[in-house]
């Protein structure tokens, strides 16, 4: 393969947890751009059915919802076995999906705490556990990339998010446990840290919203960023273009984490 040839996704299957908005929705859209065959997996099946209508009718490729809950080891079962059924492999996992509670550590209940911690980091260990073995099992040297975020760098402020916090930092380990024990087996495992990005998860949580301008005049962009700018950063991970690249973190924030 040559040049560009290397970052083509041409008849390669993709799961998307999270994938029926957001950043899962760009960076799915961006995968069947590059030929890729993609299963948004989301609990919200409705929004995860028109998401995958939108992506096969733009880009001539197959795209199927499945209701998937992550933190549920049946329902990330589930998910394997019908993409078993429907495309007989998988050579891309995007695991992706999560939340974030903003409340101060010392009133932070235990049902918060670990409501974010059940979606936000064991969600990912099950996903990218339940791809791995599917993909080892079946000789398929795939790719699987985890969410993370600025946020497993640094701490965020001025809203108190530590069960957040703690739960990106536990994906970028838990990332680069899995790349090293994968490491011959030809599956790579890399995770992205996006600093913040203008979705739902940000634009429709009223403790945020009001919060936008002060991160943008600490930002050295001045700006949020937008979901499609990590289409290509997850392309390159998801292809053959980074062959030699696994138990690697890539932040994506427009340098705020610089100083
Ligand atoms: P959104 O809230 O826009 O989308 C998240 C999606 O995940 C929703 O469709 C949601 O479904 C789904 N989801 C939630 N819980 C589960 C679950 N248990 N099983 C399956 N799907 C679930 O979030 P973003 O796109 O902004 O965030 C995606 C990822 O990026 C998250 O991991 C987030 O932490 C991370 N991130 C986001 C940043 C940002 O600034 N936006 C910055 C850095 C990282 P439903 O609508 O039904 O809840």
């Amino acid at each position: 393969m040559k040049g560009i040839e290397k970052f083509s996704l041409q008849g390669k299957v993709a799961f998307v947890t999270g994938g029926a908005r957001g950043i899962g929705k760009a960076v799915a859209t961006g995968f069947a751009e590059a030929g890729a065959h993609i299963v948004i997996a989301d609990l919200d099946l409705a929004e995860g059915e028109k998401t995958a209508a939108q992506i096969a009718a733009a880009n001539g490729v197959q795209a199927v919802a499945v209701k998937c809950d992550v933190t549920d080891p049946h329902s990330v079962n589930a998910l394997i076995d019908t993409i078993e059924e429907k495309f007989g492999k998988l050579d891309i996992a995007f695991c992706n999906a999560g939340i974030c509670i903003n409340a101060p550590a010392s009133e932070m209940t235990y049902e918060q705490w670990t409501k974010v911690i059940n979606i936000n980091l064991t969600g990912v260990f099950l996903t990218a556990q339940a791809a791995g073995n599917y993909m080892i099992k079946k000789g398929i040297k795939g790719s699987i990339i985890n969410t993370a975020s600025m946020s497993g760098h640094i701490v965020n402020v001025p809203q108190p998010q530590c069960a957040y916090n703690a739960s990106k930092a536990g994906v970028i380990m838990l990332t680069k446990s899995l790349a090293v024990e994968w490491a011959t087996t030809g599956v790579r495992v890399n995770s992205i840290s996006p600093g913040y990005i203008g979705t739902e998860l940000v634009k429709a949580n009223p403790t945020l919203i009001p919060l936008i301008n002060t991160w943008n005049e600490m930002a050295p962009l001045h700006r949020l960023g937008e979901p499609e700018e990590l289409q290509t950063v997850t392309l390159f991970l998801a292809s053959d273009a980074s062959s030699f690249t696994t138990g690697s973190d890539v932040v994506v924030d427009g340098a705020f984490t610089c100083f």
